[in-house]
């Protein structure tokens, strides 16, 4: 399969690579080196900081605290997952993360700017530009073909077309969906319909990937795949949040979050990631 690291750029790796060619051709002594290594890789970025966060919904009869007061950081190169009995506030936490909903109180900054109170566009416009959200049942737009469905994002951040017909016939080779652009949604398996999903989430080349039970919807060889891929992103920098009933599909991730009644219990580092089965993408 494609990797989908190809074309993407580590900042960090690139300047470790720099410094240790100047090392080897003698420029540096090579106690200065390693101390300049080490600042560099202990440089994080933060890219999502919540303090307090909370979202009652109020109906006429019920009022629900689907989140109390939660505090979470992500940083760049973060690959976390979320666990949790249903209804214990994972996906609204994603929607607010992923600018879909709105919070009731607290603070959310997404790469250092405060979301809670900004106005729908100024949202709407962070959202577009650093957020690629990939669903359990897929969420693509049945009444339009698999090429008009990942351009759409494009379209929305006034992407020129000559640029988009090369970037979607560009994604769907590494995601191997190229054979499949003029076919409607309904027409592809549920595999096929999430590669699509996943091809539309990172099409803008997103900073942040959100992914609400992703392999919820799919059979074991389906999932892996998709697990497949999401390795490979984080492999290549990308910031992964993911929401998961699988204690499998958790292990890929670093860190495990474990939410109840709209709080965090509990969070607990990964072992090294499981490798996923060699899959075929051929159909
Ligand atoms: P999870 O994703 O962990 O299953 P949710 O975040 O979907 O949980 O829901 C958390 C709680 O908020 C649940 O009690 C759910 O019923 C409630 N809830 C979610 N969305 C709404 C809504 N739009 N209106 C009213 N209550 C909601
Ligand atoms: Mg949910």
């Amino acid at each position: 399969m494609n990797r989908i690291i190809d074309g993407k750029s580590n900042k960090n790796r690139y300047l470790t690579t720099i410094l240790l060619i100047i090392f080897v051709s003698g420029l540096v002594s090579f106690p200065s080196v390693l101390k300049i290594i080490k600042n560099i890789n202990l440089k994080t970025t933060i890219m999502i900081k919540i303090e307090k966060l909370s979202k009652v919904f109020r109906t006429e009869e019920i009022e629900t605290n689907a989140l109390s007061e939660i505090s979470l950081t992500v940083n760049q190169g973060d690959f976390i997952s979320i666990m949790g009995p249903s209804g214990s506030g994972k996906s609204t936490l994603l929607n607010i993360i992923g600018l879909l909903d709105s919070a009731s109180g607290g603070s959310y900054q997404l790469l250092g700017q405060e979301m809670i109170g900004t106005k729908e566009k100024a949202k709407s416009k962070a959202r577009k530009e650093n957020i690629g959200f990939i669903f359990q049942n897929f969420n693509l737009i049945d009444e339009l073909t698999v090429f008009d469905n990942i351009e759409l994002p494009l379209i929305y951040n006034n992407v020129p077309a000559s640029e988009r017909k090369k970037k979607v016939q560009d994604i769907a080779t590494i995601l191997n969906i190229s054979h499949r652009l003029k076919h409607f949604p309904q027409q592809l398996s549920g595999g096929q319909q999430q590669r699509v999903a996943v091809a539309r989430a990172l099409i803008n080349d997103p900073k942040i990937i959100l992914a609400d039970e992703p392999t919820g919807n799919l059979d074991s060889k389906n999932g892996n795949e998709v697990m497949e891929l999401l390795t490979d992103l984080h492999a290549s920098g990308s910031t992964i949040l993911m929401v998961t009933h699988s204690d499998y599909d958790a292990s890929f991730s670093q860190k495990t979050i474990l939410m109840k009644d709209g709080i965090i219990l509990s969070e607990k580092m990964n072992n090294k990631n499981v490798d996923v089965f060699a899959v075929n993408l051929n159909n």
